[in-house]
């Protein structure tokens, strides 16, 4: 039985303990009740006392009618309460019925803590059965029980604690459930406790909370700005991470605050306008872009702004997302001049250039150059295909080449030619596909390339690499490559071919005749009857006057046929200008095999054959010679080593005394000096003259050479003390180029040498190349006031007519006689002849190659003027005769002197 039925039943003694009053109150003055009530409602009456017997009847009768009217009252009294116990009864077990309904668990316990309620959710939500609840169970022994059921979440005496305070406290028990628990104390003392599963609640709110703070941090991670605002009042409720950076301030900071806080005024008040704007707006969206002053600068703002409406579709908030866009417009303002730029580049390209999609086949760009070439406006050709603009037959093949690019994907290069309004020309056509990111073709780029000029500038230049520009011939690089071919196709078969090397007699006697015109016309000729003689052979010019033959066959006899065909061929005059010209031939050859198996071989060795032909006679024609050549090849090497020989000072001087012609010998007698030119070849070593100076005189180095002797002998006899002669050897060659008279003058002056100590020594070759020449050229150095001397007297044959023409200082007599002094008797005659032919010209004699006192003694006997030989002094170095010209060192005599010098 429940707390609530238990009082219901207390009530229904009420009734019987009012009627008992009632008698009391009826007879006051008879009788005195006492009557004591038990707080439980049942009575007891303890004593009844009648004062007189005559009232008995009376009394019984009045008891009669008042038990009876009390009967009656009773009656009524304890149907009355019986109702009402009823309906109490029926409304307990209303309430109770209600309560047990409840979805929340109740337990009520009285002052005592005694449990006087418990309802049927209690018992359901921690698993207990009526049965559990037994009489005078206090609320605490419940909650044992329910700690011993493991239905409590906290030791007992923290729960109690916890469950006092107003929001109530949450139970987590084991089975994963959460109950709310709050108790509430009554003002009897008792207690209403509730218990409430709030298990869904919790999760939910849990779930919300988990869904809010992602979504929190989705906003908080976005890069643009977030901000939201209520609209109320325009205080910013939200501001995400970026907002935060943009706005400089904290989260904290913006929060509560107008724009105010975080704009100057001016971009405050624009925002604020843009803000109403928005609100007003009838979608309750705008885009704006705002141009304001932000952190120090003008900054370009971006931002879409949206209402978000209460449940009723009131404006509540406005959120704006908004972005700083100042540098991305600035670089879209780059990029978009880039664009133009690049458009007008592309535009201006000389070459066409369309563009086709690739997804629909049209062209989405044409420059200018490929409207030309479509001979249609841009605007025609952009949208359209290949078969808006060519022919079903054109559309086809260029289809199909298209298509090939795409698949190859690279640069596709083709050339090709098309008949223009210029004529027929040659393009090249490129493609180039484009790919998307998956590496799928998107376009194609095609540019269409005139180059008819271009290929024929290169045919030109590579005609020009390879060919002389004057003859038309092939150069020598072309006829290396030819001969290169020649050998791969020889080689492995017994096939024989020759290379002829051909040198064009007196071309440079032409040019200076005739003037470079003819000499150019000439070779140009020339050129041309070489090709008709050798027919289907190679020609090439090699170099200013040398050509390159190659001819197959059989060898020697088909070189040996060439080159006299070539020779007949010359005999025939060139004319130019009504002038006939006529010219030789000098022929080098060499043949594959036998002379070389290489290009560079061959070609040296018909040089070397040709060189060598010369030697022995323009005009001739001469084999390769392994022996015979490989000496030419020597001092071909030495003339190379030679013309660097100047430049790496490896010349230099060596003088050789000239004395008086005295039986003793002094130092006094000394009149001077014969410089002879040495040359020390850093590998070779020493290299005699009569070695270099030939070489030198054929190369014509010798003019060269000649200037750098004179200049140094000079230079060097100048500074002498003693004002003695020096002799210096003229070569031939250096009368025969360049300006000999004027280069002798000005060295005199710049060396300052009196002209008359210098003596030029000449052979008479000077004068058997060009008589007329070497005469004038002697007057002219003559005039100069130096002097000069035939040297090597009587080894030629015209010694004597050249006495006669002209007036020489000295005579030096050729050593090879005074070297056969006292071995034949006609040395001494023919010497003593030299001596009296001098002394009858008044020319001074000077015998060379004097060698033994014996010698001396007989030219000294027969008064020849001075003399020169290793008995005076050896060729050497100026310092070894530094007293004889009048410096300090001593050399004391003669024998002093270093027998081997030089
Ligand atoms: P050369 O002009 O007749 O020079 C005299 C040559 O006779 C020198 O030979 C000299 O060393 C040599 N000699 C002198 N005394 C004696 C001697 O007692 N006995 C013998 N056996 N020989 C003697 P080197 O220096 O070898 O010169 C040879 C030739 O080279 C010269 O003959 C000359 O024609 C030429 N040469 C030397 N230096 C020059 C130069 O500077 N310019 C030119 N153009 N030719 C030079
Ligand atoms: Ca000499
Ligand atoms: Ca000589």
């Amino acid at each position: 039985m429940t707390g609530w039925q238990k009082q219901a039943r207390a009530t229904t003694a009420s009734p019987v303990w009012v009627a008992i009053c009632l008698c009391a109150i009826l007879a006051p003055g008879s009788a005195a009740a006492q009557i004591v009530a038990n707080p439980d409602g049942s009575f007891s009456a303890t004593a009844l006392e009648i004062s007189n017997t005559a009232l008995v009847w009376q009394v019984a009768m009045g008891g009669l009618v008042v038990a009876a009217f009390l009967a009656a009252v009773i009656l009524w009294v304890s149907t009355a309460l019986r109702r009402a116990r009823h309906s109490n009864i029926r409304r307990a077990a209303f309430v109770s019925s209600a309560l047990n309904s409840l979805t929340t668990g109740i337990v009520m316990v009285d002052a005592r803590k005694r449990i006087v309620f418990c309802n049927d959710r209690y018992l359901e939500i921690y698993g207990f059965s009526r049965s559990d609840l037994v009489p005078g169970m206090t609320g605490r022994d419940l909650t044992s029980l329910r700690a011993t059921r493991g239905m409590l979440c906290d030791d007992i005496e923290e729960y109690y604690r916890n469950v006092k305070s107003p929001e109530g406290h949450v139970c987590e028990l084991r089975d994963g459930r959460s109950i709310l628990v709050k108790h509430r104390e009554l003002s009897n003392g008792g207690i209403v406790s509730t218990h409430e599963d709030c298990t869904a609640r919790r999760k939910m709110s849990r779930q919300l909370a988990t869904t809010t703070h992602f979504l929190e941090s989705v906003i908080d991670n976005i890069p643009v700005c977030v901000a939201a605002k209520s609209i109320e009042d325009g205080r910013y409720i939200l501001a995400n991470r970026a907002f935060e950076q943009f706005a400089g301030l904290s989260r904290d900071q913006i929060i509560g605050q107008t724009a105010e806080k975080v704009y100057v005024p001016e971009a405050a008040q624009m925002v604020t306008e843009a803000d109403r704007d928005a609100i007003a707006s009838p979608t309750g969206q705008t885009r704006t872009e705002l141009s304001i002053e932000h952190n120090g600068g003008r900054r370009l703002i971006a931002c879409n702004r949206m209402i978000a409406r209460d449940e009723k579709g009131k404006p509540e908030f406005l959120v704006s997302l908004f972005e700083d866009v100042t540098d991305r417009r600035s670089l879209s303002r780059e990029v978009q001049s880039a664009k133009k730029f690049l458009e007008q580049v592309v535009d201006n390209i000389p070459v066409s250039l369309v563009v086709k999609r690739l997804s629909d086949g049209q062209y989405v760009l044409a420059n200018r150059a490929a409207e030309a070439m479509l001979t249609r406006r841009r605007e025609d050709v952009i949208g359209s295909t290949l078969e808006d603009i060519y022919n079903p037959a054109d559309v086809q093949f260029i289809l199909k080449r298209d298509e090939d690019a795409v698949r190859k994907k690279g640069v596709v290069t083709e050339e090709h030619p098309i008949q223009t309004e210029n004529g027929l020309r040659l393009f090249l056509t490129r493609r180039v596909t484009v790919l998307d990111e998956a590496g799928e073709p998107q376009y194609l780029i095609k540019t269409n390339e005139d180059i008819t000029d271009r290929r024929e500038t290169e045919s030109r230049m590579a005609h020009m690499a390879y060919h002389d520009a004057l003859t038309e011939l092939p150069n020598r690089a072309a006829f290396l490559q030819a001969l290169e071919q020649m050998i791969d196709a020889c080689e492995d078969t017994d096939e024989e071919f020759a290379v002829l090397s051909l040198d064009l007699d007196r071309l440079k006697e032409i040019n200076d005749v005739f003037g470079h015109e003819v000499g150019d016309q000439l070779l140009i000729e020339f050129s041309r009857r070489l090709e008709s003689v050798i027919s289907g052979g190679v020609v090439a010019r090699l170099s200013g006057d040398e050509f390159g033959l190659i001819i197959d066959g059989l060898q020697p006899d088909s070189a040996k046929a060439l080159a006299t065909r070539l020779m007949q061929s010359m005999q025939t005059e060139f004319t130019f200008d009504g002038r006939a010209v006529r010219i030789g031939l000098t022929i080098g050859i060499s043949v594959y095999p036998r002379n070389g198996r290489d290009a560079e071989t061959l070609l040296t060795n018909a040089d070397a054959a040709l060189f060598r032909a010369k030697t022995k006679a323009r005009g001739s024609i001469n084999f390769f010679d392994m022996e015979l050549d490989q000496q030419l090849r020597d001092r071909r090497a030495l003339h190379q080593d030679l013309s660097t020989a100047i430049r790496n000072g490896e010349l230099s001087l060596h003088y050789q005394p000239q004395a008086r012609a005295r039986h003793k010998m002094k130092s006094d007698h000394v009149l001077g000096f014969e410089a002879l030119a040495r040359w020390t070849h850093p590998v070779r070593g020493f290299v005699p003259p009569g070695d270099f100076i030939p070489l030198a005189e054929e190369s014509g180095l010798i003019v060269e050479m000649g200037e750098w002797i004179l200049r140094e002998a000079c230079r060097e006899a100048a500074s002498w003390p003693k004002d003695l002669q020096i002799s210096v050897n003229l070569s031939p060659a250096q009368f025969m180029h360049g300006d000999l008279v004027g280069l002798v003058h000005s060295i005199l002056i710049e060396t300052g040498l009196a002209p008359g100590r210098l003596e030029l020594e000449i052979t008479e070759g000077v004068l058997i190349e060009d008589f007329d020449r070497g005469l004038l050229l002697l007057r002219r150095l003559k005039a100069l006031g130096v002097r000069i001397a035939m040297d090597d007297f009587g080894s030629g044959y015209s010694s004597l007519t050249y006495l006669q023409a002209f007036p020489f200082d000295k005579i030096k007599i050729d050593r090879a006689f005074v070297m056969n002094l006292g071995r034949n008797p006609q040395s001494a005659a023919i010497i003593r002849a030299m001596i009296g032919l001098g002394h009858g010209l008044n020319i001074s004699i000077v015998a060379e190659g004097v060698e033994t006192q014996e010698q001396l003694s007989f030219l000294a006997d027969e008064a020849c003027d001075q003399v020169q030989g290793y008995l005076l002094g050896k060729p050497a170095p100026i310092e070894t005769y530094a007293e004889w010209i009048g410096r300090t060192k001593s050399v004391s005599n003669v024998s002093n002197l270093p027998r081997r010098v030089g």
